[in-house]
């Protein structure tokens, strides 16, 4: 028998742009290539679907949406406090695949896998092979979840849960439907965004036939990763009934100015998307030239309150090791100064 011939989701997946060369010629910008980084390429490496190079500048260096993925020479840095597990995972880790840091939610790293590499990416260090949940059919992770009823909502995270194919999906949610505690379903994906053909029929007829309300937690950094392919996979997405959220983490030399980080939440809003975090970058081995300090975030964070209706504000957060959920920047908590 010849195997299925592969989705269209999956024929562009596997198409994406994996040479940083490569992506620099589309843009026009070879002369960027004394800057790549082969050490860091070679630890995480470049990844980026052809839709979403599509979306970049040409011939610009400094384009918002090459930032994130270009393996650069910043990256070798070595700086102090930029570690290779930022956020304590390793230490909340219940096996199967599962963390479960706060209450009532437990998140489940569904596959390891991502369409997009992110250069600021926490999990860029993440030892997934080892623990993903949709192994060995997630038996391991059901049976964490049955047998702790103080679990209500089930994230699927990743890596990019939507990186699974429908059946996995489905797998999963058959064994969850059988447990009373279940209550909601989270997917956090940025798949909808860097690769919207991933929201097919398939998809939707699953999540469709969820008996859970479902929020799916988007991730766009900058109002030019919309796009006309991506406004029509959001709207079928809502069409399901799903509520649709935005994470953003702030990034220097991406979304560090008011007009961007106001430009994004509206641009999310006119897609069907509500802002819900922003991030203050975890501290992660590589990346902290993209960080924004402390003191600029919270007069970003002032100034958009100040510009923007107030349910099209993100909450500034950080996340901080054992803490019981993420925490906010403003007000400030005694615990986070310490
Ligand atoms: C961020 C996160 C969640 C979700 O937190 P919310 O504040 O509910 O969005 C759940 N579990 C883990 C381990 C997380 O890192
Ligand atoms: S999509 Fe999310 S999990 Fe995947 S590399 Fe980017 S930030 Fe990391």
């Amino acid at each position: 028998m010849q195997p299925p011939a592969p989705r269209r989701w999956q024929q562009a997946w596997r198409e994406a742009v994996r040479d940083p060369r490569e992506l620099l010629a589309l843009l026009g910008l070879e002369r960027l290539a004394a800057g790549l980084s082969d050490a860091a390429a070679a630890q995480f490496p470049l990844r980026v679907p052809r839709g979403f190079v599509a979306r970049m500048r040409p011939r610009d260096p400094h384009d918002p949406l090459l930032r994130q993925v270009l393996p650069v020479l910043d990256e070798e840095r070595v700086v102090p406090g930029f570690a290779l597990d930022a956020v304590g995972d390793a230490a909340a880790r219940r096996g199967g695949g599962v963390i479960h840091k706060y209450h009532g939610r437990a998140l489940l790293i569904a596959t390891g896998s991502c369409a997009v590499h992110c250069r600021y990416c926490f999990r860029r260090h993440y030892p997934y092979a080892e623990d993903t949940a949709a192994t060995a059919g997630w038996r391991a992770a059901v049976a964490r979840i049955v047998d702790d009823p103080s679990i209500h909502e089930v994230i699927l995270s990743g890596g990019d849960p939507l990186a699974l194919a429908d059946h996995k999906l489905a797998e999963l949610t058959d064994a969850l439907r059988a447990v009373p505690h279940v209550r909601r379903l989270r997917l956090h994906t940025r798949l909808p965004v860097v690769l919207p053909e991933r929201v097919d029929a398939g998809l939707l007829a699953w999540l469709g036939d969820l008996p859970w309300p479902v929020t799916v937690v988007l991730h766009a950094n900058h109002a030019h990763e919309f796009d006309p392919a991506v406004d029509a996979a959001l709207a079928r997405l809502r069409a399901t009934g799903a509520s649709l959220l935005n994470q953003a983490v702030l990034l220097r030399g991406v979304n560090d100015d008011v007009e961007a980080l106001a430009a994004l939440c509206e641009r999310g809003f006119a897609a069907g998307v509500l802002p819900y975090y922003l991030h203050q970058l975890d501290r992660v081995a590589g990346a902290a030239h993209f960080e924004v300090d402390d003191a600029r975030a919270l007069a970003l964070h002032a100034a958009l309150a100040a510009r923007l209706p107030g349910y099209l504000v993100p909450r500034l957060v950080r996340e901080i090791p054992g803490e019981p959920g993420k925490t906010p920047l403003w007000p400030p908590s005694p615990r986070a100064a310490e």
